[in-house]
This record gives structure tokens, C-alpha cells and sequence, in this order.
């Protein structure tokens, strides 16, 4: 498990342990007994498959390509991930993310468990038909682990909705007459795809901010003083001003996080910093986001990266370096680009007092406390950037049934559920010492932990 992943499960555990109305039929030796086979269920997957894919590329040499799905718990329901493409998958990283996905699902009461896939490969040194080739041949090998009600995969890194209409297509050829619909999500619309999941992850980030900031600190504002909780502090000083903000990567998640933001009413703010793999770009008054996701859409993805690019945008910005944008003078640093970004050597030159995570783990565990420590609010990958997982499991369902919802009704669904999780949280958050990614992971714990008691698996 993720070193940080695997610090705050224990962590959690230690907490649960020391609460005696936490499963309070458990007492002395029995007690500690469940405990100890707990964090033995929680950092150890179920299974771990691993293959060589054989591929023929298009210069006809054959080339054996590593490939992994790991399930790492079912408790809650079939194991859910993405499937991964980039040069630096590894069994570890596969691993760490999908505990991360059991522990996702278990906090927002998702029916899934967690499970990641990964391929060993850069996609941008493929062509269209290897790349195929590869997507056909992982579903060949992982034919009879996977399936609607076994293991539900998705795209992640490197993949996307093309990808999961191949697999899909797959799927379907392997096991003919079979229900299919729900082997994959995340397909593209005309293939049994929900309308909405693009947009989920970004509009769940920019969801989970606005709702702490504006819906539950206005409401609980009295009490939030009262409490004397340093991050109450931070929040109830942050919800009187106008707000900067600054977006870090500008793909699917970022780019949507930014629209939502430059599109809110009832939080005043503005976004003034964007970044990608290129640059950062900066305007004091606030960037003309609507604009920038144009040229990116009509660019191959990326924002302009010199006067002659943004001049042809027509956003007036200053080109600044890429890693710029975290230690920009704002309130608000969403990160939406990739992990380990702000770490023990760079921490101190961060300014902001919000923190978002789009990204999986772009916050380290050393860089986390020190953070905390400062009153820094994180609002952590597990809490904010689960609209996608979210809106898959609306895409198995619609898959299951064969009715399709529309836009609106997806996007009400998910801020319901994110409401739902976030109303759960932060009175216990801002009631006590933990950060609010230790909380999540309490309350994530808990459900399992619940769940394998009742079926006497804690022995
Ligand atoms: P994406 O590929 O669409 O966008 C990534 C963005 O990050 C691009 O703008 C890219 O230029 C930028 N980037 C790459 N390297 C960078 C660097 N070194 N510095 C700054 N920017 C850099 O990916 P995405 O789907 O938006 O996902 C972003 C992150 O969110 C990933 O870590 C992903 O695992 C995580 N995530 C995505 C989803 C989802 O539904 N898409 C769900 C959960 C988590």
C-alpha cells in the first residue's frame, strides 16, 4: 500500500481501536485480535495478476509488454479502477491505487470495492492499431477475472473512452450472449457511455470546495467559532473574501475545476493562474478560462506556450514557468496534474490556505503535516476527486438497466452524493484534531471494518 495510504489506514485503525463505541462487542484480546486481521484485509490485495502481453507492432517485431489488474478488496461490492497507460506503471503503484479506490468507494457508500490495471507502456509511442492491439490483448488476459459483477474497469491515465469502447467490444466477442454492458465504464456515449462522466471529476474537485466554503461555513459559521479549531479559523476568514485561485494541469479535471470556478455565483472568486506540462499562465484581474479550454480543445490539449500562441488565443496572460503555479500569492492551489507535487523541499514556498486534490497523491505524506500544522485546509483525493468514480457507478447501472439519464439528472445525482459524504465529514473534521483526509480515512475504515465484522471474517 502507498506509504501515506498505508501510515493513515494504520493510523485510522489505532484511533478505532482506543474508541470503545467503535464495535463495542469486540473487548480486550478478541478486540485487538480484529484489529490485527484488519490491517492485515486493509494493506494486502486480494489478488495480483500480472501478464506479457505479445504484441506485433506495425515494423513486425514482437514485443512482450507487462500488464497488471490488481484487486485489492471486494467487500463492498466488485472491484473498480482505471486501467493505467504510462512508461512508469509498476505493481506497487498499481497496488497503492487500488487500496485507494477501496477506500474511496467505502467513504462516498459507492457498491464497489477497489481494483487498478496498468500497462507498462507510453501511449504517445504507439500507433492507433498497436494501440488497439494492446487493448485487445489485456482483455484476452484478464478475460476471466474481470466482468459486471466481478471487476469493473475504467480509463485512468493514458486511456480513455476509445479505449474502453475496444475493450469493451473485447469483452463482447470473448463471451458471446453474455451481459456486457457492465464490464467496462467510462465508454463513450453512443457505446453505452453516461453522459456526464467527462465532466465528473472536475465538477466533483470544484464541488467539494464550494460546498465547504460556501454552503457549510455559512451555515455553521456561529459554531465553526466557536469550536477555536485552527482550520475553522482558516475557514471562516477565507469565506468573507474574494478569492484567487490557481489550477495546476489543464486536462480533463483541470480544465473543468476552472470552468466551474469562473462559472460560480456563490463563491466569489477568480481564477488567476492555469498550468499544463508547459507553462503557467497568470493575470492578476483573473484569466478568461472559457477561452483557454477553446484553444486547448483546437491544440492537442495544451495551453498556449509563447506571446505568438496567446496572442492567437486571445487571452491576456504573462508566460510564467511551469512549476510557478504553486507558489503563486492565492488563497486557493487546486492541483489537477499528477502526483508528489508538493513535497518536503518545496512546501514552504506554497502560500495557499486551500488546497485541492484533482490529482491522486499530489500532496506527500511529510509535506501533508507540515501543511496541517500551518492550518492549511486539504481537501484530500479521496474526498474531492471521486465524481468519477461516481458517475460510473451511475454508468453500471444505466448499463444494467438499459435507461439512460440525462445531463442534469447525472450532475444532480452526484452533488447529492458528494453532499451527502461532505455533510457526513465536516462536523466531525472541524470538531476534532484530525485533518480532514485523516477523517475520511476514519470513517472509510469504518464501514469496512463493519461490514467484514458482520461477516465474521475478523478472526
Ligand atoms: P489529463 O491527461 O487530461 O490532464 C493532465 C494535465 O496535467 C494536462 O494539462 C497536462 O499538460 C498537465 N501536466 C502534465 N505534466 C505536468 C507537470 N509536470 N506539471 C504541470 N502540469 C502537468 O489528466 P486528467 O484526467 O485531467 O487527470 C489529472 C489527474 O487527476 C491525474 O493524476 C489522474 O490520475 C487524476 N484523476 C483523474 C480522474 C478522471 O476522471 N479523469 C479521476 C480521478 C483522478
Amino acid at each position: 500500500m502507498a506509504s501515506q495510504t498505508g501510515e493513515i489506514v494504520q493510523s485510522s485503525l489505532a484511533a478505532l481501536l482506543e474508541n470503545d463505541s467503535f464495535l463495542p462487542n469486540l473487548k480486550g484480546q478478541t478486540r485487538k485480535k480484529a484489529f490485527t486481521s484488519l490491517a492485515a484485509i486493509l494493506s494486502t490485495p486480494n489478488h495480483v495478476h500480472k501478464s506479457f502481453l505479445r504484441i506485433s507492432l506495425e515494423n513486425e517485431e514482437v514485443v512482450r509488454i507487462p500488464a497488471y489488474r490488481i484487486q485489492h478488496n471486494n467487500t463492498l461490492g466488485p472491484y473498480k479502477g482505471g486501467i493505467r497507460f504510462h512508461e512508469n506503471v509498476n505493481e506497487s503503484e498499481v497496488t497503492n491505487l487500488a487500496a485507494l479506490m477501496t477506500l474511496k468507494n467505502a467513504l462516498h457508500e459507492v457498491p464497489f470495492g477497489g481494483g487498478k490495471g496498468g500497462v507498462v507502456i507510453n501511449p504517445r509511442e504507439y500507433s492507433v492499431k498497436e494501440l488497439h492491439r494492446i487493448c485487445q490483448k489485456y482483455v484476452r488476459s484478464f478475460s476471466d477475472i474481470i466482468g459486471p459483477d466481478k471487476d469493473i474497469p475504467a480509463p485512468d491515465m493514458g486511456t480513455g473512452d476509445r479505449e474502453m469502447d475496444w475493450m469493451t467490444a473485447e469483452y463482447k466477442s470473448i463471451r458471446p450472449g453474455q451481459p456486457y454492458r457492465g464490464s467496462f465504464t467510462g465508454k463513450s456515449v453512443v457505446n453505452g457511455g453516461s453522459l456526464g462522466r467527462r465532466e465528473a471529476t472536475g465538477k466533483g474537485v470544484y464541488f467539494t470546495f464550494r460546498y465547504l466554503l460556501h454552503d457549510f461555513v455559512k451555515e455553521e459559521k456561529s459554531w465553526l467559532i466557536s469550536t477555536g479549531n485552527n482550520y475553522a479559523k482558516t475557514a471562516v476568514a477565507l469565506s468573507d473574501q474574494p478569492l484567487r485561485v490557481a489550477v495546476q494541469g489543464f486536462g480533463n479535471v483541470g480544465s473543468i475545476a476552472a470552468l466551474e470556478a469562473y462559472h460560480c455565483k456563490q463563491v466569489h472568486n477568480k481564477v488567476v493562474a492555469v498550468s499544463d506540462r508547459n507553462v503557467t499562465l497568470y493575470n492578476s484581474e483573473g484569466l478568461d478560462i472559457p477561452a483557454l479550454a477553446d484553444y486547448t480543445y483546437h491544440n492537442q490539449g495544451d495551453l498556449p506556450k509563447n506571446v505568438e500562441e496567446l496572442t492567437k488565443s486571445g487571452v491576456k496572460a504573462t508566460i510564467l514557468d511551469r512549476e510557478d503555479v504553486l507558489y503563486l500569492d492565492v488563497e486557493v492551489l487546486i492541483l489537477a496534474a499528477l502526483e508528489d507535487q508538493i513535497r518536503k523541499d518545496n512546501v514552504e514556498q506554497v502560500k495557499a490556505k486551500i488546497i485541492v486534490e484533482g490529482a491522486n497523491a499530489p500532496v506527500t505524506g511529510d509535506a501533508d503535516k507540515v501543511l496541517n500544522n500551518k492550518g492549511v485546509i486539504i481537501i484530500p483525493d479521496i474526498l474531492a476527486n471521486a465524481g468519477g468514480v461516481i458517475v460510473s457507478y451511475f454508468e453500471w447501472l444505466q448499463g444494467r438497466e438499459t435507461q439512460f439519464y440525462s445531463e442534469e439528472e447525472v450532475f444532480a445525482l452526484l452533488s447529492e452524493k458528494m453532499q451527502s459524504t461532505m455533510s457526513t465529514i465536516l462536523p466531525q473534521y472541524f470538531g476534532d484534531p484530525y485533518s480532514l483526509r485523516q477523517n475520511c480515512y476514519i470513517h472509510a475504515v469504518m464501514k469496512l471494518s463493519n461490514i467484514l465484522y458482520r461477516q465474521g471474517k475478523l478472526y
